[in-house]
């Protein structure tokens, strides 16, 4: 095989030259701001006439708008200390803001058309394959209250609801927890002290862990009341507009039913007694009676093997060309057109993303590429990502927008093929057995840390629409739901978890969690079918993936993968996929 050598940078001059001074990007933003004007211009002089150029238009700012946010979130990845890009941040922020005032501005006209016009327009066949967003954007608007109050309510959100969200974001950004090492005492920030949960020696997690509560309880009344107050206002809210759940509005974000969630969490708990097999297993080999909360992400070895960015790549690429040429050839393309910034040097934003820059029908790919397999996992993750974004080409801008629920699925997928190959090309059963618990714990992490999460939180809606939960409850929530969660296979919990765990915390999205659970088993699912078919897969699969944003998942499922997700079959096939890792763990490691 003749590979090229492929660079570790990106490239983003081909979008716009001279980085954070670029004068071309500048004029780009004064572009959309007059488009934006006459956006507007037209949402005033609405009429179902116009509906049309009224989408064209949004079809054309929406795409500049998110071409313009991607080259900014590269430009402060790659350098943090851009200043220049810092300030042209706030700038595309405003347009942002600006945009969406307009889409709210729209669906107002949207709602105030009667049923019947509405039903006549949207046969129109122009309107067809927008159908599913349209008709979602009007029924969600209608759901609300009258755009007056809903206004009221979003003014008010600035300085109540949001406000409480940003609190507990700035009381996190001033904890500190002092940890003794090497003889003195060093204040860890919030990251730095989870970074040590993985640390291999007990004493440093045990220790970090002690500290790690101390400090969460210190602030436990002031977080207790932001969760409260939030909680709350997200109540009230919900009350005024009639709302009797508070799930309806995760669950209509994630375009999925109330029984397919149940049927996901009861097939979930149904099998939970062999990841319970793996705790036990796992509190074994380290010598212990029972893990603590804090054991479970700790290492069972210390050896890692390493790869430079081009055997990674390489390995990649290999293991992507048995499922399909399409993403193979995407993936030596993204390689090749220097897509991924990779390179491992000070300066750059930590973690990993990829973002994608609808004008111009590319990608791109931030990670910090060190040579362990988890690095290699996070760029095929990635690269899953990219190929999501690549599979929707030429689908309408309005029906690319997909819920976190089914966000996911590429990226999983991707990840899925390099991970379950790098356990097959393992150098010894020691890297074996690691690998394989690498897989495992993403499955103790969605099966059940955000399962406890998730019964966490729903126990405190309920409670809450009662009046204030003190802290003293808080923490026996939490308790609880660990403990059914975990099937009370730990010795000691993470009492202070809700307060830690800033997912609950996050306005904009409520209940960060059942999605990505869902998410993770739907692409195992694919998964599942794709090992069972063979080749010829990939063409269904890009399908499906084209239809990601434009229908509830329950249908997709059904047109793409023959599957009624409200039944058991599906999750059935796909936590026992995921629990074939444990039974080979627990085969590998029964004699030491
Ligand atoms: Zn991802």
């Amino acid at each position: 095989m003749t590979t090229k050598t492929y660079s570790e940078t990106w490239d983003l001059e081909v979008f716009f030259q001279g980085g954070s001074n670029s004068k071309e990007f500048y004029t780009y933003l004064s572009e959309i701001q007059t488009e934006l004007d006459q956006f507007e211009q037209q949402i005033q002089q609405f009429s179902t006439d116009s509906l049309e150029d009224v989408l064209a238009s949004y079809e054309s700012v929406v795409k500049k708008v998110v071409q313009a946010s991607a080259f900014i979130s590269c430009l402060l990845a790659q350098d943090v200390k851009d200043k220049s890009a810092s300030q042209l941040q706030g700038k595309v922020a405003q347009l942002h803001a600006k945009l969406q005032v307009q889409l709210g501005a729209l669906d107002e006209k949207l709602v105030g058309i009667d049923e019947v016009s509405w039903s006549k327009l949207i046969q129109k066949d122009v309107f067809q394959p927008l159908e599913y967003v349209l008709n979602e954007r009007r029924r969600r608007a209608g759901d609300k209250l009258p755009a007056a109050q809903e206004k009221l309510i979003t003014s008010l959100a600035v300085d109540g609801y949001h406000a409480w969200g940003k609190l507990y974001n700035s009381i996190v950004g001033t904890i500190k927890i002092p940890v003794e090492e090497n003889g003195e005492v060093k204040e860890l920030s919030v990251g730095q002290a989870q970074n040590r949960f993985s640390n291999g020696d007990r004493e440093v997690r045990k220790k970090v862990s002690a500290a790690w509560k101390k400090a969460w309880e210190g602030q436990a009344e002031t977080i207790g009341a932001a969760l409260n107050h939030l909680g709350g206002f997200r109540l009230q809210v919900y009350e005024q507009r009639g709302w009797d759940s508070v799930l309806k509005e995760p669950l209509e974000n994630n375009r999925m039913k109330q029984e397919t969630l149940d049927m996901m969490w009861q097939v979930i708990t149904d099998h939970k007694g062999t990841l319970k097999k793996y705790l036990e297993r796992k509190a074994e080999l380290l010598g212990l009676e029972k893990l603590n909360m804090y054991d479970v992400s700790a290492p069972l070895s210390a050896e890692e093997t390493i790869l430079s960015y081009q055997e990674g790549a390489e390995f990649i690429i290999e293991q992507f060309s048995k499922f399909g040429p399409e993403l193979t050839e995407f993936t030596k393309q993204s390689f090749e057109d220097r897509w991924i910034e990779a390179e491992d040097r000070a300066g750059k934003r930590p973690g990993g993303f990829c973002t994608s820059f609808p004008v111009s029908g590319q990608s791109r790919i931030f990670m910090t590429y060190s040579g362990t397999l988890s690095n290699v996992s996070t760029l095929a993750h990635e690269l899953g990502h990219a190929f999501h974004q690549h599979a929707m080409h030429g689908v309408p801008t309005l029906n690319r927008f997909y819920a976190s629920n089914v966000a996911e699925t590429a990226s999983t997928f991707a990840e899925m093929i390099v991970a379950d190959a790098a356990v097959k090309y393992a150098k010894d059963e020691q890297e074996k057995i690691s690998l394989l618990e690498d897989k495992i714990q993403r499955s103790v992490a969605f099966y059940m840390n955000i399962h406890a999460r998730f019964l966490f939180e729903t126990r405190f809606y309920d409670e809450r629409k009662n009046g204030l939960v003190s802290v003293e409850r808080l923490n026996e929530l939490m308790v609880e739901a660990q403990k059914e969660a975990y099937c009370d296979a730990l010795g000691e919990y993470d009492t202070t978890f809700w307060a830690s765990k800033m997912h609950f915390f996050i306005t904009q999205v409520p209940f960060y969690n059942f999605p990505y659970t869902f998410g993770y088993l739907f692409s195992l699912g694919i998964y599942t079918q794709a090992l069972e078919e063979g080749t010829n897969y990939e063409e269904k699969y890009i399908a499906l993936l084209k239809d990601t944003a434009s229908m509830t998942v329950e249908d997709l499922a059904m047109k793409h993968l023959g599957v009624d997700l409200t039944q058991r079959d599906f999750w059935e096939k796909a936590v026992k996929k995921s629990l074939e890792d444990v039974e080979e763990f627990l085969q590998l490691t029964k004699n030491s």
